[in-house]
């Protein structure tokens, strides 16, 4: 029995569903991503557990795939990624928590600086000896993290600049994912203004989005995330790229309601003519997303059954899911049978469409009771 990304892999028998992971998918979508810009590198960003995908195998796939620099956003997750890509360069977004400097030199990570605080701090670590060395965040308007754009300027004249060790200047877009927002071409254009006071470092500013925004986004190094794992970066146009996960569910029971019963908790789906229900092993507590559920007034997420498209009855539970299978032929569908909440065509991004979010959300909330496989990929379950 291999293992999953964190801990020891559930048994296929003792699981309510299985989580199957397409490396080789990840390792087309990177190839993809980076053939799309003419010069820069792409890198890739696995924080959250390579967005709920599996740090260590995605890191190792992506490694064998030519992929050199990672960005997570923990230093426990750029501890597990040093594990699994022992040449790379490994970026932590969220930078440099108090102290915690000699876990990078330890580990050979890279900080991401975000604070006049966090690069004093860095600074003082450097001069007693350490050579590894840091990215430099600028704020171009997200007002999350990153120097204000007046103090990256400050910053650029000061002649102690080169104890800080930088040999990256990044910035982070807010609306990428839609390209007619005046805040891109703004952000751009000020992230190549301060990229010009800082002629020696390599500049990063695209996420997924940023790949299909504007070749002038893609500057040395573009740091793609969720396009990786199979979403879709260009909202409102095709996905171009290649779906990743794949979920399904182990039906436990298949019950016949009556015309007016209800099903599951508060009674919010009535039968409306003899109905046969499916109930499935999952829940919310897998991170099946309780507002995907469906009822009489609003259709919730849907389920492949034996090649049928079929709708969720009723609210998610926490660890069950009703699913109404009139339409799938009697036989077809029964205890210890299958049905897929993900596959190749109901993409995260529809699930999240139905409960109401992003394909970010549904990725990183993929649950821990699963079975889970590797596909393509340096690690398989069996
Ligand atoms: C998460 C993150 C990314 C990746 O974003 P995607 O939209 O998933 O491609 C890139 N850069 C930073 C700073 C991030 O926080």
């Amino acid at each position: 029995m291999a293992f999953s990304s964190s801990g020891a892999n559930v048994p296929p028998g003792e699981a309510g569903g299985i989580l199957t992971i397409d490396l080789g998918a990840i390792t087309v979508n990177w190839r993809d991503l980076a053939g799309r810009a003419a010069s820069a590198e792409c890198g890739a960003v696995i924080k959250a557990d390579a967005y709920g995908c599996g740090i260590e195998p995605v890191a190792r796939a992506l490694t064998a795939a030519g992929c050199r620099t990672f960005f997570v956003a923990h230093l426990v997750e750029a501890r597990r990624a040093r594990a699994a890509a022992p040449d790379a360069a490994i970026y932590v977004l969220n930078g440099l928590l108090p102290g915690s400097a000699p876990t990078y030199a330890e580990c050979g990570l890279q900080p991401v600086l975000g604070s006049l605080d966090e690069i004093a701090e860095w600074q003082a670590f450097k001069t007693n000896g350490w050579s590894g060395g840091a990215a430099l965040h600028i704020d171009t308007g997200m007002n999350r993290l990153g120097l204000r754009p007046r103090d990256a300027v400050a910053l650029a004249k000061r002649n102690d600049l080169k104890e800080v060790g930088l040999n990256l200047l990044m910035s982070h877009f807010a609306c990428a994912d839609e390209p007619a927002h005046p805040l891109n071409a703004k952000q751009m254009g000020d992230f190549k203004e301060i990229a010009a006071l800082y002629p020696d470092l390599r500049a990063s500013l695209a996420n997924s989005s940023g790949v299909f925004l504007d070749p002038d986004a893609h500057f040395d190094l573009m740091r793609p995330g969720v396009a990786l794992y199979g979403a879709n970066p260009t909202p409102g146009h095709a996905n171009p790229m290649r779906p990743v996960v794949k979920l399904e569910g182990c039906v436990i029971q298949v019950r016949s309601v009556s015309p007016q019963e209800t099903v599951g908790y508060g009674a919010t789906w009535t039968a409306r003519q003899t109905a046969r229900i499916a109930v499935v092993s999952i829940g919310y507590a897998d991170g099946f997303l309780r507002a995907a559920g469906g009822s009489d007034v609003r259709g919730g997420a849907e389920a492949i059954v034996a090649g049928h498209r079929c709708p969720i009855a009723g609210r998610v539970s926490m660890d069950l899911i009703a699913v109404d299978v009139t339409a799938v032929p009697d036989g077809a569908v029964k205890r210890g049978s299958l049905v897929a909440f993900l596959d190749e065509t109901i993409t995260v991004d529809d699930l999240a469409a139905h409960a109401g979010t992003i394909g970010y959300e549904i990725l990183t909330s993929l649950g821990r009771r699963y079975h889970r496989i590797y596909k393509d990929g340096v690690e398989s379950a069996s």
